[in-house]
């Protein structure tokens, strides 16, 4: 479904991610985790446009996007909640989620799609006409994730959703990710709460200074010693 090869992307001369090369198949949830400063939103940026691609090369279904716009990539129908929901305050729920129906164009004008983001998430039909700035984070993170939803993603990329929130809130996004996989959703995760990330993957790779030091399934790197020492500190305390 994703394919990255050989990813290379440079911050002014500086390497940010060294020869990266993963696969996210078809209907998985597939988790990248790895410490702060690893490359893992930068890898989200460069597949979503948003960053260039100084060498190797991105495929989406089969079609090369490296080198796209970021808004033609959005219509091919890879989809991106950024990190830190970037929600627009001033305007509404509702306009926020049509915002995202808006981006990506011929896309996103199936009617349906808002009955199916008010039935995953039930409280952003009852807040519709609330400001999203007033919203509290695991709100803003629904609202983003639904947003995201409205553009009718083949792939959802989702950047560290569970920053910031509460374990209960945590839980309740990663159920709703779930159940979207269940639904036939292909989803890339970055995650530095890794021990929930690979619960909820089908399979996974770590990253560390911007290259790819484990890959395989998720089950198997969540019992690899090395992988719960170095990453279960934080999340352990959080699950
Ligand atoms: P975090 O969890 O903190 O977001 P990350 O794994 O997502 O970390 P990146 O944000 O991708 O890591 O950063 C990878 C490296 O690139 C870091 O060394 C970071 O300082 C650097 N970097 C990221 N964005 C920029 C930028 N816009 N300009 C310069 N350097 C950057």
């Amino acid at each position: 479904m994703l394919t990255i090869d050989n990813l290379s992307v440079s911050y002014k001369g500086i390497r940010a991610l060294r020869g990266v090369s993963i696969e996210v198949k078809k209907g998985e949830i597939f988790a990248l985790i790895g410490p702060n400063g690893a490359g893992k939103s930068t890898l989200l940026n460069a597949a979503s446009g948003i960053v260039p691609v100084a060498e190797g090369r991105i495929q989406l279904e089969g079609e090369v996007i490296s080198g796209r716009p970021a808004h033609l990539i959005a219509r091919a129908g890879l989809i991106q909640v950024p990190e830190g929901r970037r929600m627009i305050g001033p305007l509404t729920v509702m306009e926020n989620l049509l915002l995202g129906r808006q981006a990506v164009g011929a896309r996103g004008r199936n009617p349906k799609d808002l009955e199916q983001v008010h039935d995953l998430f039930p409280l952003l039909a009852e807040r519709r006409d609330q400001l999203a700035g007033l919203l509290s984070g695991g709100q803003q993170q629904m609202l983003a994730i639904g947003r995201a939803l409205m553009g009718r993603p083949r792939i959802l990329l989702l950047d560290e959703p569970s920053l910031g929130l509460a374990p209960v809130i945590i839980r309740e996004v990663f159920d709703a990710l779930i159940r979207l996989n269940k639904e036939g959703l292909t989803i890339l995760l970055v995650e530095q709460n890794a021990r929930m990330a690979l619960e909820a993957a089908t399979r996974a790779a770590v990253i560390e200074q911007g290259r790819i030091v484990h890959q395989g399934p998720a089950s198997e790197l969540a019992n690899d010693p090395v992988v719960a020492d170095h990453y279960f500190g934080r999340a352990a305390k959080v699950a």
